[in-house]
């Protein structure tokens, strides 16, 4: 929730930025006043660009301080984005640099590494080649380093890059730095760069993204203010000793952009009455405003050359141009809006390019099978990741995906896939041949294993690098001994402590055991986890047992604490936690049936008001349709006896496709009203479910014929069937009925 709220108010922070860059590049007040302009491009939009970093640091880099930074699939996209992005603007702008004879004097090979690493392709794409330099060094040092040195290692390198800026001043007066920098600036023109001005913005973004005790708002808002006084002046002494070889750089410019930061972090008052502005707040944190101010930044230049160009051909460069803010507000404005359209028409690219329509991409809708709403999953990711986020604020907790039992019969390779595509790199699976089948198909993150692994299949482990639950001392012991025979902590474990629900995982009691597991060798322990076992119930006897349980695996996690070790990533809910009893977030949540759209129940769906989307529907065709005369009966053993004469269908589906054997209306062992959708109206099931069909009343319905289609969860018409409901006819909850959808459906 606040999250969110903050989120958005970055991302029109970030349009700000850009807009602050476009008069950087176009010197607004300049026919004004040479003064104010001085002031408010030389100095003032000096922190746009630091911004700009400061929200990569913060959103990308914090994971490589942590216990997980083996997780390089972020950093990757993230590069791999930028890259592109520098690729394509260095294309967009070669016309304007060959026009312009950039490229004319034959530059040898350093001279292009010059401009492509440090230089920048055109005047602002520095900027794209400092971004990646800065993320990779980072990167790299926090390999090595805590944050507090590798913010003394960035603090350096930015003051080295400060007497290469605004302080040259200085250095041309002592012989050994001229010495020096003349000797740099041959490698690059400015210490604007990746090694000397980035780094440390980068850093201040994971900074504050863990700082637990960073300034409120009443002391940010002071501390910007009095920074940026600073800043306003040493920005005018520097200019009057006239000491700036270029004007990036300040002192003041730090604490400046890390108070606004803070400022643009802190709650607002209004955040309480934020159920009301939700929906405001789906679309002020629209990715697009983020994309669109990034396009600002890559085409206004472009604009500037456009806007010269016309007003030249056109005759009007006396106002368009000469007037310093009518020339701003013209770029500014026609950035805008071709950025917008930029980024428009990529979406619609985009679009196109993954919008296979089901029927080709898997024709077989032939007998059964399972349709999935990706657009829902999309949904009851961001509902979850609300609420786990609102929960506890640092670390954010991660949603680990629960994807067991092919992800809760909707295809877990399917489901983990579009996971990933929404920054999922969590997961768990019951078996190690579950984690194995979601690695052969190239699903990224941590996988890991809830269950039992035989020892013969350690090896598949290390193999397909998944994370494997330590069931008790015992076990840790035998992961250990396979640990001595690969390299050293390539065995990666979560330990599993049992607090109450008598399953897997060693005794909360035996602290000596758990303490034992973090004693051996070769183990390399990457969490610790415990289960709930009365997690989806209102009644205070189960919320007691839940706290007791809570409470048991806390006392566990302090003694450990108590033994000098690290506590490690720790987590305790699952779906109905998250909703239930979120005040007890760990680390991680393990949500399974939520994502897929329902609670257990449909009451609890309901009272929990949850606003989940159910994910799956689930089809099968009419193979047949006949008149059954009075008296007849359906199936085997008399099941159903028609009293009149009735339509029936025969549906090719059946519980060996995982149907409830008894999900009938009328049957010898029904256990309530099982119905099926035909063409948008309710057809009861008749007699017990056969194996492999089912059959149905249609007699009041029209129009049923061979080859239709019905609905036996999902939607037809204005009606729906959930699996909450077949759940609540057949006397189980809905994750039964999901889970054992079988391999015979089809799933598209
Ligand atoms: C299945 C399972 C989950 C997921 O539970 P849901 O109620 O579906 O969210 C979480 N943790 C463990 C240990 C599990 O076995």
């Amino acid at each position: 929730m606040k999250n969110r709220e903050y989120h958005a108010r970055l991302d029109y922070s970030r349009l700000i930025a850009a807009l602050m860059i476009v008069g950087i590049h176009t010197y607004p007040l300049s026919s004004v006043s040479e003064e104010l302009n001085f002031y408010i491009t030389h100095v003032f939009a000096r922190i746009a660009v630091p911004f700009f970093l400061i929200t990569t640091g913060y959103f990308l880099l914090p994971l490589y301080f942590t216990s997980e930074a083996k997780n390089k699939e972020p950093l990757k996209k993230f590069i791999k984005k930028v890259g592109l992005l520098y690729a394509g603007a260095t294309l967009l702008y070669l016309p304007v640099n060959i026009y312009a004879g950039h490229y004319a004097d034959g530059n040898v090979l350093w001279d292009l590494i010059k401009i492509i690493v440090f230089d920048g392709t055109f005047y602002h794409l520095w900027y794209f080649p400092a971004l990646i330099v800065g993320v990779l060094l980072i990167y790299l040092l926090s390999r090595k380093f805590s944050i507090r040195v590798v913010g003394i290692i960035t603090g350096l390198l930015y003051l080295l890059g400060l007497l290469g800026d605004s302080y040259y001043g200085i250095t041309i007066h002592l012989p050994f730095l001229d010495t020096v920098y003349t000797a740099m600036f041959s490698l690059f023109s400015y210490t604007r760069n990746g090694l000397f001005y980035t780094p440390i913005f980068l850093l201040m973004g994971v900074v504050i993204a863990t700082w637990k005790q960073r300034p409120g708002k009443m002391t940010s808002f002071i501390g910007f203010m009095i920074s940026m006084l600073v800043m306003l002046s040493e920005g005018a002494i520097l200019h009057r000793t006239q000491s700036p070889r270029h004007d990036s750089m300040y002192i003041a410019l730090i604490p400046c952009v890390f108070f606004l930061f803070c400022f643009l972090l802190s709650p607002s008052k209004g955040v309480k009455t934020h159920r009301s502005s939700r929906s405001i707040g789906a679309f002020v944190c629209n990715p697009h405003i983020r994309d669109i101010s990034l396009w600002i930044y890559v085409l206004h230049p472009f604009i500037i050359v456009l806007v010269r160009g016309v007003s030249t051909i056109t005759g009007f460069t006396s106002i368009l141009v000469e007037n310093s803010v009518i020339h701003y507000l013209m770029v500014s404005l026609l950035s805008c809006v071709s950025s917008i359209m930029m980024v428009f028409l990529l979406s619609k690219l985009k679009s196109i390019s993954t919008h296979h329509p089901d029927e080709t991409k898997n024709p077989d809708k032939t007998r059964a099978w399972i349709e999935l709403d990706l657009e829902n999953l999309r949904h009851n990711i961001s509902i979850l990741r609300e609420k786990i986020e609102a929960a506890a604020s640092h670390p954010t907790p991660r949603l680990m995906a629960v994807v067991k039992a092919n992800a809760y019969g909707h295809g877990a390779v399917r489901v983990a896939n579009e996971l990933n595509k929404n920054g999922i790199f969590a997961f768990a699976v019951a078996t190690v041949s579950e984690g194995v089948e979601l690695r052969k198909h190239k699903i990224k993150g941590e996988i890991l294993i809830l269950g039992y692994t035989h020892p013969t299949q350690f090896y598949l482990l290390r193999k397909y690098r998944l994370l494997q639950t330590v069931i008790d001392y015992n076990y840790a012991q035998k992961l250990n001994e396979y640990g001595k025979q690969i390299s050293k902590k390539q065995v990666f474990v979560h330990i599993k402590v049992d607090t109450g629900m008598n399953r897997l995982g060693e005794r909360s009691e035996d602290i000596d055991r758990i303490i034992g597991i973090f004693q051996l060798q070769n183990l390399q322990i990457c969490g610790i986890y415990t289960h709930l076992s009365t997690l989806d119930s209102h009644e205070e006897k189960e919320r007691v047992f839940v706290k007791q349980q809570a409470d048991e695996f806390t006392r566990v996690l302090s003694q450990i604490k108590e033994y000098g070790y690290t506590i490690p990533p720790r987590h305790l809910l699952t779906s109905y936690g998250v909703f239930n009893h979120p005040d007890l977030m760990g680390d991680y949540a393990r949500v399974g049936i939520a994502l897929y759209g329902m609670l257990s129940r449909q009451e609890d769906t309901d009272t929990y008001n949850t606003g989940l989307r159910p994910v799956m529907s689930l089809k099968a065709r009419v193979s047949a349709v006949k008149m059954l005369p009075a008296n007849a009966t359906v199936g085997y053993g008399f099941s159903f006896r028609a009293m009149k004469e009735m339509k029936i269908a025969i549906i090719s589906i059946g519980y060996a496709d995982g149907i409830p054997r008894c999900y009938s209306s009328d049957g010898s062992l029904s256990c309530g009203n099982g119905y099926v959708l035909v063409n948008g109206h309710k057809a009861p099931t008749l007699g017990n479910i056969c194996m492999d069909m089912m059959i149905v009343d249609v007699s009041e319905i029209d129009d049923v014929d061979q080859g239709d289609i019905a609905v036996i969860i999902g939607k037809s018409g204005g009606l729906e069937i959930t699996a909450c409901e077949i759940a609540a006819q057949t006397n189980t909850i809905a994750n039964e009925i999901l889970s054992r959808l079988g391999e015979r459906l089809a799933r598209c």
